[in-house]
């Protein structure tokens, strides 16, 4: 039947979806294929003559549960802090608070398993598992583009005691795993605050823009890629190639360019900033202080959440209150927690320009002009655009 279950995702997920693989990653068929469309989103490509119509992946979808706003008040404790040790911070996004959360839980052989994030040669980024404390800082600092952390998350049952890292949304999407298959080997949760994705499109359009030699080299040879790597914030993308290595971009440039033209309609409907709600520790940059060192604002958002934050001494610790962390995301803040309609058109609107318009440098400019009057009705500080 024509009318079968590529219709019906189609119909209630289209391009709501966030890419976080678990709908591919379960599926018993093996039929569903994640893919970016453009500029526009992602979107949940079935295979209509393999679909059974069983309904697991609409059962499983986050979808449903991020676009509500976040409840903080049941946080048990927030924090400013980073890492005591200078290559943590290094080859970490914000002072390398998740990379020490997994190393302590390695040492304690509270954990025998963490979920990360892995790149492939194309650059693709999924979650797979690390099982040993040297591993973790291959595994640091964001990659920031769509990632399907849920990939591979079957394997899980191969684990004892597992400590998830992922965004708002891919929390989300792991209670639902966990809720539907019973799983009873999470140790924990850890999620890094999110104000909005970027495709990986997005990236690969940035090299293009930069590196145009290096294009086709890049989607099949990427042998090591670092983001946010150095002392300072943002830092550097890193990247190895067959070829060549060393080619490197401050992050920053990334994000001016590409932010908000590259965002997937599916996040333009999240809510959700922090993933309180989803996870034991919550983890982001202080955007609200004046400083170019690296340092994060994280919240215990259960008691065990607050017991992992306070036994890890290998971090440098600082208690901190709510008003500090809105102010540490002076974008992400007021544009979750506005009235997002009007906002969402926008920035629609801004995306259809970008892809309709001539690459040239008269429209970039009057695309980066329009981007920022949309950002200013949000919020007149844009520092924080991560
Ligand atoms: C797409 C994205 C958007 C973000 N947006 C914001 C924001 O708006 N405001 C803010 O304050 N912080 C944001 N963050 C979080 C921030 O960049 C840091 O990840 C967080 O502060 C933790 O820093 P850390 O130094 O403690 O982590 P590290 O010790 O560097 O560890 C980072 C962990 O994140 C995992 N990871 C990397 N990339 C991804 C990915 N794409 N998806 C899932 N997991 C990944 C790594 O495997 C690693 O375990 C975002 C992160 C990502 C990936």
């Amino acid at each position: 039947m024509k009318n079968n279950m590529q219709n019906n995702v189609f119909e209630k997920v289209k391009y709501n979806c966030i890419g976080c693989g678990l709908c591919e990653s379960i599926c018993p068929k093996n039929c569903i294929n994640i893919k970016e469309k453009s500029n526009i989103g992602i979107l949940p490509y079935v295979d209509d003559k393999k679909c059974v119509n069983c309904g697991l992946c609409l059962e499983v979808c986050p979808v449903n549960l991020i676009g509500k706003k976040e409840e903080l008040n049941n946080i048990k404790g927030i924090f400013i802090g980073k890492s005591k040790n200078e290559q943590i911070i290094k080859n970490s996004s914000s002072g390398g608070i998740v990379s020490s959360i997994i190393i302590d839980l390695f040492r304690k052989n509270e954990i025998d398993a963490a979920l990360v994030a892995f790149y492939d040669r194309s650059l693709n980024i999924y979650g797979d598992f690390i099982t040993s404390e040297e591993e973790v800082l291959k595994h640091s600092g964001s990659f920031y583009h769509t990632s399907k952390m849920l990939k591979n998350i079957t394997k899980i049952k191969n684990y004892k005691s597992v400590l998830f890292v992922g965004l708002p949304c891919q929390n989300a999407a792991f209670v639902k795993f966990k809720e539907k298959f019973n799983i009873q080997n999470d140790y924990a949760r850890i999620s890094l605050f999110c104000t909005i994705g970027r495709m990986k499109n997005g990236i690969y359009k940035f090299l293009k823009e930069n590196k145009i030699d290096f294009e086709k080299e890049i989607e099949n040879s990427v042998t090591k890629y670092k983001s946010r790597y150095g002392t300072r914030r943002p830092g550097d993308i890193i990247l190895d190639t067959e070829k060549k290595e060393n080619i490197k971009f401050s992050s920053q440039n990334y994000f001016l360019s590409n932010d908000y033209f590259y965002t997937p309609n599916g996040c333009l409907n999240c809510k959700k900033l922090f993933g309180v709600e989803f996870s034991d520790i919550s983890v982001g940059d202080n955007w609200g202080i004046e400083t170019k060192e690296k340092i994060a604002i994280f919240t215990a958002n259960t008691e065990k959440g607050l017991e992992l934050i306070k036994n890890n001494n290998l971090i440098h610790l600082n208690k901190s209150n709510i008003e500090a962390l809105k102010k540490s995301q002076p974008l992400g803040y007021p544009l979750k927690y506005k009235d997002r309609n009007l906002i969402n058109k926008k920035i629609k609107f801004l995306k259809f320009i970008y892809r309709i318009s001539p690459k040239n440098r008269i429209t970039k400019k009057v695309l980066y002009k329009l981007r920022s009057s949309i950002l200013k009705g949000i919020t007149r500080r844009q520092n924080g655009t991560i």
